[in-house]
């Protein structure tokens, strides 16, 4: 294994910002995984595992180890008439496999279309989109675990999958690297079509019985519409989760805002759409410097050309104080910051 020494990150992650990793270091298979892994502990810390570097803020330089995950491979571990099984590696583009899965007449993360970055980043926060979630067709999640340095298989029950959350948020944190999925897709796909986006889409293209194509096709053309594209301008797609709020917080918030869009949760609370909330306050299309809220969807923060990660930082803070002044809403951060 060979460190590289102050390496740029700037074509690494989505956001484009010119910084640098003190120590970088690239895993394309599994013996040079196990090579990172038996010398890590003599690594400069701190050591971030990388992977589309499409969640992801560098506030300034990275003064540790970075350690890109390339694994690449796919394959159809089983199938029948019903069903498939595939396995992804880690660094696969998620994208990319949704088509091919689409391809093969496979159903079940058509509505995950253009979501961006790696398969191996996609249980990490249960990636979801109109009305469909990862979880619902993960079966498990190849697992290295640094302490032990072996391989194990999580099941999706292990997951302890939420709204875009999991275990690897929380108690897994740190404690070792997805090299795989396996999904369980279906051949005779029921598409999903509830959100409004999606079926106005439908509705202009005078689709009435939709293919999971169709879908597909669809939410390829909201997402192309509605969201900056990383290789035009940087970003990291959502920067903030939406809320869920409780119900007695909602009518408050209702009685002042009667427009307010809202979804009703299982538990009885309340999801509020955070780009709403943000373009409400005035920040749709801000721009202070390089740095800015995007002009076609309030939840992106952009960087026009030459930003610093900590501008949009600062950026982002200002926006999360300002909504809970606003709304007594205290949004969350869906990129990691680092
Ligand atoms: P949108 O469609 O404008 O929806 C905004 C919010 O309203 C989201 O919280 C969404 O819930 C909720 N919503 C809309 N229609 C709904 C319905 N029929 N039933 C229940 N909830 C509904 O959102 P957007 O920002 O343009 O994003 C489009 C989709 O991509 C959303 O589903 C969003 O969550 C997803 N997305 C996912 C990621 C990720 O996985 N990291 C990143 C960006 C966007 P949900 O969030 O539950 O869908």
């Amino acid at each position: 294994m060979e460190l590289q020494h102050h390496y740029s990150l700037k074509k690494l992650h989505t956001f484009g910002i010119d910084c640098f990793a003190e120590n970088y270091c690239e895993i394309s298979t599994k013996d040079e995984l196990n090579d990172v892994i038996q010398s890590i502990k003599t690594l400069p810390r701190p050591i971030l595992f990388l992977g589309g570097g499409s969640n992801v803020l560098f506030r300034a330089d990275f003064s540790g180890t970075i350690i890109k995950i390339s694994l690449f491979g796919k394959q159809i571990l089983h199938e029948n008439e019903e069903e498939v099984l595939i396995y992804c590696a880690a660094g696969e583009n998620w994208h990319s496999i949704v088509e091919w899965t689409v391809q093969n007449g496979w159903g079940g993360i058509e509505n995950l279309a253009l979501i961006p970055g790696n398969c191996g980043a996609a249980p990490l926060q249960n990636i979801g989109a109109y009305g469909i979630e990862i979880c619902q067709s993960l079966v498990n999640v190849h697992w290295f675990e640094l302490n032990t340095k072996t391989e194990k298989i999580i099941t999706n029950e292990e997951c302890n999958f939420g709204y875009r959350d999991s275990i690897f948020k929380r108690d897994l944190k740190d404690k070792g690297i997805v090299t795989g999925i396996t999904l369980r897709l279906s051949k005779n796909p029921t598409p999903h079509y509830n959100y409004a986006d999606v079926q106005s889409e439908l509705k202009e293209q005078e689709i009435v019985n939709p293919t999971i194509k169709d879908i597909f096709n669809a939410v390829v053309q909201i997402r192309s519409r509605k969201l900056p594209n990383p290789n035009e301008i940087g970003n990291a797609g959502s920067f903030f989760k939406n809320p869920i709020i409780s119900a007695i917080q909602f009518t408050n918030l209702q009685s002042q805002y009667p427009e307010i869009p809202h979804y009703s949760q299982n538990d009885g609370r309340i999801k509020i759409p955070a780009g709403w909330l943000i373009e409400k306050a005035g920040w749709k299309g801000f721009r202070q410097g390089d740095a800015g809220v995007s002009s076609k969807q309030a939840l992106v923060l952009v960087n026009y050309n030459n930003t610093t990660g900590e501008e949009i930082y600062q950026l982002s803070q200002n926006i999360l104080d300002d909504i809970f002044n606003k709304f007594n809403i205290h949004l969350e951060r869906e990129v990691n910051i680092v």
